[in-house]
């Protein structure tokens, strides 16, 4: 019987490619499913991945073309990745091909080994008989070459060139004479050790009984949240798992925030683990992913730490699946074609392969707190800090009640000035950078405005620039106003001008920032948190990047200087976040030994959002949540898709999704909203929009979803746009 291999190619196309197996082939290259092969597609050579191999195509065989070369002696993706990736595919509704090459990294894409290969040296035949002839005479350099091939086999590059230096030359003569050949060798690596390289400390009461029900779990699925307050020991539990997990032989996988692979982190990984570790995340550069990837693949590395796309990577013999800060949205891919949640795929991984998963966060997303409620995850609750502090002391500070210096009311100038001198230190928490948010001319009231989005321009006055945060548009600061030639000045509050601020009010004290624009280079971060660590500075002033995985055990007071943005926005997830963000940021608050303080800045003290959050801290916050979305039907009580376009102008954006909703053949249960444009239209010169479906039921959305999407493809108005789908979207418009 004829084998058809069906191939995923990396192209927006929904199918998969039949194509013959090669017509020659060494036996130990099967064309597998995993496996990676070039195929001749159209004019263009392409590297793809065996999806299936059938027994007959819709094509007659004889227009099948062989495919002209397979690349692996084993699969690239193994069976588990590979069934997590076509799931993926399903689910967010996206063409398989590119769902793979999102887990491939990019050098594997353009038919890179599995496994990195040395390069090796050795004589030919013939160069063993001039060897023996002694040959060459009048050639020292290429006659010592010779004398060491010949002693030793082979040696590699590496090898050589310590041996002797100038051999690379010596070389090209003797390749030239046909007396040695090179040739590439896998490097044999071997798989890590589960060796400890230093216990804990002793797990407290609570620690002990989170840990216990996840243990008893190795082996087979289980979704545990683990729903701990900062600095209650939640990474010890994870540290504990990992060390049952590599005893067992098997490897863990742990995915992390964008934000929170911090070197304290990783410090604290390679600190009890002598195992090697493979870190995956977006500053790698190709060469350095490939390298990790290896060495998750050959079980080398049998801990994998990465982010967002680390869900994908080939952990050997999977043990256990940890996601830190669960509630990040950096675990959801926002950008692109392929918008997956790292953390919900890390659920079915888990479940796929028959082993726990743990979610951590201080803060648990909604969704997955109802996921406890309805019983598909099972709870651990950490109530206490681990160490002896007491829990921080929350304080709402109403802005319209005291008089202000650059955005800090007084009460708070006070608190700084009181914990200062008490030696601790303080965190001002604003999330905002640059100096200050407009350029308003007094004059005749200008803005200055972004030219190509619906914003205004950032004050970035120690650049001297104005830079747009949204499409990265950066000119050059007027002094005059461009329109009337009055003078400008910044207005409201960035973290550069709270800094400035401070700086004046407390001249004495040694201050620190810590947002993009300071964090730039490797080594930027590390230099602020030295510097807090030490002492050397003694004030923080930071954006949403102070808030995640930094231990700043003298910090006893955080001020939060506006907590309103988020109170009244139009997305429904908005209050979710902003309670998740001053809860994150209150956790920095007295790790050490002293109490800590939190201020929290509002002109809205009586929201009952803040009102909840005081009262009844994160969980009285989320139960009132919840029962608000169960009203409205929003999720986790409802689902939801949106299709998102983009174009040059707002008519052709919305004329798209219009003529999408006209060709959707909604069923019963399933609603249509929209389109409506973005509540920030214009971005980078592109007008966006966007068009909801909304569903009680999973199924009959997906279904629908299944059956529109193919006719959305072919309307004409779809070429003038760039759309993408996006499932469970985590940011509306
Ligand atoms: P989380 O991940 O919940 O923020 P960590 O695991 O980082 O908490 O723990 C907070 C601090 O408490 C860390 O410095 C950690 O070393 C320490 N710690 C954790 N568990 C214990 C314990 N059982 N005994 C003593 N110290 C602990
Ligand atoms: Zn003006
Ligand atoms: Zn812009």
């Amino acid at each position: 019987m004829t084998q058809i291999l069906r191939v995923a190619l990396d192209t927006p196309l929904r199918r998969l490619f039949d194509y013959l197996p090669p017509e020659s082939a060494p036996a130990a290259r099967q064309p597998v499913p995993g496996v990676r092969v070039r195929v001749p597609f159209g004019r263009q050579r392409l590297i793809g991945v065996i999806a299936e191999v059938a027994t007959s195509s819709e094509l007659p065989v004889g227009r099948l073309k062989p495919v002209l070369e397979v690349l692996d002696p084993e699969p690239a993706l193994d069976t588990a990745v590979l069934t997590l990736l076509r799931w993926a595919s399903e689910y967010y509704h996206h063409p398989l091909g590119e769902v793979l090459s999102a887990a491939l990294p990019k050098g594997l894409r353009l038919g890179a080994p599995l496994r990195p290969r040395r390069e090796e040296w050795r004589l030919t035949a013939a160069g063993t008989a001039q060897h023996s002839a002694g040959e060459p005479r009048r050639a020292p350099r290429q006659r010592a070459l010779l004398d060491l091939l010949a002693a030793n086999g082979s040696l590699s590059a590496d090898a050589l060139a310590q041996q002797l230096p100038a051999w690379r030359e010596a070389a090209r003569a003797l390749l030239k004479r046909g007396w040695i050949a090179s040739f590439e060798a896998s490097v044999v690596t071997t798989a890590g050790t589960a060796a400890r390289r230093a216990p804990g400390p002793e797990l407290n009461d609570e620690q002990q009984q989170a840990l216990a029900p996840v243990s008893a779990a190795l082996g087979h699925f289980g979704a545990f949240v683990l729903h701990g307050v900062t600095g209650s020991g939640k990474t010890e539990i994870y540290l504990r798992l990992i060390e049952q997990v590599l005893l067992r032989g098997q490897g863990a996988l742990v995915l992390v925030p964008e934000i929170g692979l911090t070197p304290q982190l990783l410090a604290r990984f390679r600190a009890r683990f002598a195992a090697p570790l493979a870190v995956l995340h977006s500053g790698l550069g190709d060469a350095e992913r490939l390298a990790a990837w290896r060495a998750a693949f050959s079980g080398e590395a049998r801990l994998v730490l990465g982010t967002r796309s680390a869900v994908f990577a080939p952990v050997q013999q999977l043990g256990l699946i940890v996601v830190d800060e669960e509630h990040d949205a950096s675990f959801k891919q926002h950008e692109g074609g392929f918008r997956y949640s790292a953390r919900d795929l890390a659920v079915m991984r888990a479940q796929q392969s028959g082993v726990p998963v743990v979610l951590g966060s201080a803060t648990p997303a909604l969704e997955t707190l109802q996921n406890v409620v309805s019983a598909r995850y099972g709870v651990l609750r950490l109530t206490r800090r681990a160490t002896p502090a007491p829990p921080p002391l929350l304080k709402l500070l109403d802005l319209r009640q005291h008089a202000l210096q650059g955005g800090i009311a007084t009460p708070a100038v006070l608190a700084i000035e009181r914990h200062l001198a008490a030696d601790g230190q303080a965190l001002v928490f604003l999330n905002r950078r640059g100096y200050a948010p407009t350029l308003l001319c007094t004059g005749c009231g200008w803005m200055a405005p972004c030219r190509e989005c619906d914003a205004r321009l950032t004050v970035h006055l120690s650049a001297g620039r104005l830079r747009c945060h949204h499409c990265g548009a950066d000119a050059a600061l007027p002094e005059r106003c461009p329109q009337c030639g009055f003078a400008v000045k910044p207005v409201g509050q960035g973290t550069e001008r709270v800094a400035e601020t401070l700086g004046a009010l407390f001249p004495q004290v040694a201050l620190a920032r810590l947002d993009r624009d300071v964090v730039r280079r490797a080594g930027d971060l590390e230099a602020v948190m030295a510097r807090m660590a030490s002492g050397a500075a003694r004030i923080l002033v930071g954006t949403q990047m102070v808030t995640k995985g930094h231990d700043f055990p003298n910090v006893t007071l955080v001020v939060a200087l506006n907590a309103d943005q988020g109170l009244f926005s139009t997305d429904f997830r908005a209050p979710e976040r902003l309670a998740q963000t001053l809860v994150q940021v209150a956790g920095r608050a007295g790790r050490g030994a002293k109490p800590g303080e939190v201020l929290i800045q509002t002109e809205f003290p009586d929201h009952p959002l803040l009102q909840s959050l005081l009262a009844e801290g994160y969980d009285g916050f989320a139960h009132a949540a919840l029962a608000e979305r169960a009203q409205a039907a929003w999720p986790p009580f409802s689902r939801l898709a949106a299709l998102r376009d983009s174009a040059p102008s707002s008519a052709a954006a919305l004329g798209f999704l219009t003529e999408a909703r006209r060709v959707a053949r909604a069923p019963h249960g399933v609603k249509l909203l929209g389109p409506v444009p973005a509540a920030m239209a214009k971005r980078a010169g592109r007008y966006h929009a966007q068009l909801l479906i909304e569903s009680r039921e999973r199924t009959a959305l997906h279904t629908f979803l299944g059956s529109w999407l193919p006719e959305v493809e072919q309307l004409s108005s779809a070429r003038a746009v760039r759309w993408s789908l996006d499932v469970d979207p985590l940011e509306l418009f």
